[in-house]
């Protein structure tokens, strides 16, 4: 009689191991991008600006700007060779500061961000800025009708900052663009700047122990502007201090966005 464990004829133990799967490409991160830190205090929502805020708790003077450890942190690769933010990744910039800044190494800085920025094509990377009317000084020759992977959020925080930035906005060559306002210190008119192009409009209050209160009002206004013009509104949080139907309410940081949430006033077309 055979036998059955016969060490010369394994096929019969087990089937033969299926062929190893090919490697799963990384998923895309979200990172935050700070190119350099500190800023220069340049319209009324700048009053109770976060980095100044955070720098005076260490004794920093936040109108110091220096470029940061993480400059180049979208190129960066791990031993094998891959990037550490894979493709697909988004990189939100300049959290501490503006990437429009002037008067600062700022300046000299941003064409290698953009350097940086042109070689992740891959990747996308979400600007914020108060500084539009900066743009023409500060985009890179090749800009063209801008680079298909940067969104540019530009921020008024009240009318008279809507009414400076926002209509040049408009005819500026940027693939994608967004509205932010926030901190909302005023009810906003910008239904004539609801061009069609425009991704998405986004509104918050103000944070911080001296934040300036913001009324229920003034987001729901706004909504029904976005509404009118078919483009998505997002209200992200309420602020310190918020008032609906005459009443304030002091609402701690962790429950900004929640009670935002919770008014279920977001518009998708
Ligand atoms: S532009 Fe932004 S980072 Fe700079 S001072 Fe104003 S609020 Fe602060």
């Amino acid at each position: 009689m055979p036998n059955p464990y016969d060490e010369n004829d394994q096929a019969f133990l087990f089937d033969d191991l299926p062929p190893s799967a090919p490697p799963k490409p990384a998923a895309p991160k979200t990172a935050t991008w700070n190119l350099w830190h500190g800023c220069l205090k340049y319209s009324e929502g700048c009053r109770n600006c976060y980095v100044y805020r955070g720098d005076e708790k260490w004794g920093r003077d936040s109108r110091v700007v220096q470029k940061t450890a993480q400059f180049n942190m979208p190129l960066e690769r791990y031993a094998n060779g891959a990037y550490k933010n894979p493709s697909g990744s988004l990189f939100w910039t300049c959290f501490s500061s503006d990437f429009f800044l002037a008067d600062s190494g700022a300046d000299k800085w941003r064409q290698e961000a953009w350097r940086i920025i042109r070689e992740r094509k891959d990747c996308a990377f979400f600007i914020i800025t108060k500084r539009i009317l900066r743009f023409w000084e500060c985009i890179p020759d090749d800009w063209g009708a801008g680079y298909e992977n940067v969104t540019i959020g530009v921020t008024c925080e009240n009318q008279r900052r809507a009414e400076e930035r926002l209509p040049f906005f408009k005819d500026l060559p940027i693939a994608r663009k967004v509205f932010i306002h926030e901190p909302l210190l005023s009810p906003l008119d910008i239904s004539a700047c609801l061009f069609p192009g425009v991704e998405k409009v986004i509104a918050g209050g103000e944070s911080g122990e001296n934040a300036r209160a913001c009324r229920y009002e003034w987001f729901l206004s706004l909504r029904g502007q976005c509404e009118a013009a078919g483009i998505p509104f997002v209200f992200k949080q309420t602020g310190a201090r918020f008032i609906k139907d005459g009443k304030l309410y002091n609402i701690p940081r962790r429950l900004q966005r929640v009670q935002a949430d919770k008014a279920g006033v977001n518009y998708t077309p």
